[in-house]
């Protein structure tokens, strides 16, 4: 099957307190996005790898993260990297612009947060395995906590069943031409941008031509998302721990 990446790396991650793009942020002196990037590279399943950036950011990506230092999309470091193209105000918008960059002929695609270190190879290999069975299939985290709703004046509404409750991740892996269309059909909707999409999963079920069910794949709270310092800080301990 042949297998696409999209690596968001768009968006301002102001909540990191910081000037700096997170994605160049340094993570034990390396930056953030190369982490992520390193494992798409280094995987069988993956023959094609799209990163999308901040807007106007394409230079820069590729000279401190990419270092091709002659311009040209593919360096020696990262072959499989075969554009980086910008992003949008939303999310959702740098998908699509992602998904548009992958090579018409590709069969599955996978969109992962640039800001998740923590991807493994093991990983891709389980969901490559499930997106071909299934079409669809996520990474969660099962909830270790109690989730309960609540309403506009912040008063608690119903409890879901913690046995039914995941935390999204990424990857989440579809078959590409489907959530092409789906993305497509979302810019489309002018209704959208009043709806909050938060995840990929989303997208599938509310947009996708015929979308089969969704297989969640159990991880762990170890492919964290770096938002804020703080998780900056637990995955300088991870990787200390790793390292050992
Ligand atoms: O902002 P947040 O951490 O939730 O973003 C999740 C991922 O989506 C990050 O890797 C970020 O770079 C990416 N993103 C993006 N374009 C945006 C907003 C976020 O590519 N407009």
């Amino acid at each position: 099957m042949k297998a696409g990446a999209v690596l968001l790396a768009g968006g301002s991650g102001r909540r990191m307190g910081s000037d700096i793009p997170k994605q160049y942020l340094p993570l034990a002196g390396r930056p953030l996005l190369s982490y992520a990037l390193d494992v798409f590279q280094k995987s069988a399943c993956i023959q094609e790898i799209i990163i999308v950036c901040e807007t106007g950011g394409e230079e820069r990506l590729r000279r401190e993260i990419l270092q091709a230092q002659d311009g040209s999309e593919v360096c020696a470091r990262y072959p499989k990297v075969s554009a980086v193209v910008p992003g949008g105000a939303e999310r959702y918008i740098s998908v699509c612009h992602g998904l548009r960059a992958l090579s018409p002929d590709t069969e599955a695609a996978f969109i992962h947060d640039g800001a998740r270190p923590f991807v493994t190879e093991a990983l891709i290999e389980q969901l490559s395995a499930l997106v071909q069975r299934h079409g669809a299939c996520a990474v969660a985290a099962p909830a270790t906590d109690t989730v309960r709703l609540v309403d506009e004046a912040g008063c608690a509404q119903e409890t879901p069943d913690r046995r039914f409750v995941r935390l999204m991740q990424t990857p989440q892996v579809f078959r590409y031409p489907q959530i092409l269309e789906a993305y497509e059909a979302l810019l489309r909707d002018a209704s959208a941008a009043a709806t909050a999409i938060t995840d990929d999963v989303q997208v599938w079920q509310q947009y996708a031509p015929a979308p089969t069910p969704v297989r969640i794949l159990d991880g762990d709270a170890t492919n964290l998302k770096i938002t804020t310092p703080l998780d900056m800080r637990m995955a300088e301990l991870l990787l200390a721990d790793y390292s050992r």
